[in-house]
């Protein structure tokens, strides 16, 4: 039978992939997503790879639907969640617009771990109350719409999630969300910056908003934005210290 499965892979190691991912992984004939996620999937042999660059979102997802809809049973790979900031709604978007006779396929979004729960558990449980997600990438959205939001959530006592926090090609983003969230929330604020977590390279930073500065994040880092209700909890000498958000809040 041919299907098409929209796949989040999880931040990285195979611990944090899930068995269902695994699976249909193993079963797909043909494997679409951008390059360094497909590099991720363990190579089955008689499996087709198909690489594509960043940018190709809807294109690949059309040729997925295409595959799945000749026959082949199709896996698009994205990493952490394939719902967060990733390809599962490039799919629906190509299906939405697509030939009437791709909504008649098998499709079936498999969650993974996205970078967020990834990083927060890492950190203690700094999502322990209401939070947020936002992309800072103008790629896809007008900057002033990331400030607008960013205020917004900074403003409403949100944790703050950022997602996409710089690139090459967005050098300046992440300074000027630092200064736009430093003009609402104290200094002393967290921020904490998770790399390539659950990667070998991974590397966390815990900093304030008054002391965060963008070298500290790269392409693969999540920058998490405490509140004035988050809490550190100290360890040992040495020790990053735990950062969580209480059970209850009380500030308005
Ligand atoms: N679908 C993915 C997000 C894709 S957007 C998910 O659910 O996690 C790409 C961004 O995700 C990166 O810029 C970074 O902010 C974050 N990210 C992905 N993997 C990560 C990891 N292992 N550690 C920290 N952040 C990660």
């Amino acid at each position: 039978m041919n299907w098409l499965k929209v796949i989040g892979l999880g931040p990285g190691a195979e611990g944090q992939r899930t068995p269902e991912a695994t699976q249909a992984l193993a079963e797909a004939t043909d494997i679409i997503g951008y390059g360094p996620y497909v590099a991720r999937v363990p190579e089955h042999p008689g499996q087709r790879r198909h690489a594509t660059d960043n940018r190709q979102e809807l294109e690949r997802a059309r040729h997925a639907l295409a595959l799945a809809a000749e026959g082949a049973r199709v896996a698009v790979v994205s990493s952490g969640d394939a719902g967060v900031f990733a390809m599962a709604s490039a799919v629906f978007e190509a299906l939405e617009h697509g030939p009437p006779a791709w909504r008649a396929l098998d499709i079936a979004v498999l969650p993974g771990l996205s970078a967020m729960f990834a990083a927060a558990a890492r950190l203690g449980a700094p999502l322990g109350h209401d939070f947020c997600a936002i992309s800072l990438s103008d790629n896809l959205k007008p900057w002033p719409l990331v400030e607008q939001r960013l205020a917004a959530a900074a403003g409403a006592g949100f944790v703050v999630a950022l997602y996409n926090p710089i690139s090459k090609a967005r050098p300046w983003q992440l300074g000027r969300a630092f200064a736009l969230l430093r003009a609402i929330l104290p200094g002393g604020v967290p921020v904490a910056f998770a790399t390539a977590i659950s990667r070998p390279e991974e590397r966390l930073v815990l900093t304030t908003l008054a002391e965060a500065v963008p070298e500290q994040a790269d392409m693969r880092t999540l920058v998490l934005i405490g509140t004035a209700e988050s809490r550190l909890v100290p360890r040992g000498e040495g020790a990053r210290p735990w950062l969580y958000a209480p059970r209850s809040a009380r500030r308005a």
